[in-house]
């Protein structure tokens, strides 16, 4: 969970905001958002970031059985 370099843009498919965190792709992915595959680590801006913090803790138990992780 790095911070990231001004300028760098949201990963997240459709968002241009900047970045604010580095995150693992599988953990993004798994919490339902749209990011490219084929990097280890993807960038979120502040908002994909809070939808994913939601995310990771509200389903975290019903993700583990509808990825299968
Ligand atoms: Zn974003």
């Amino acid at each position: 969970m790095g911070r990231v370099d001004k300028g760098v843009k949201c990963s997240v498919s459709g968002c241009s905001r900047d970045a604010v965190r580095s995150l693992a792709t599988e953990k993004v992915k798994s919490a339902g958002l749209n990011v490219g595959s084929g990097q280890k680590r993807v960038y979120v801006c502040k908002e994909h970031y809070k939808e994913f913090k939601k995310k990771t803790k509200k389903d975290k138990t019903i993700d583990k059985w509808r990825y299968g992780a």
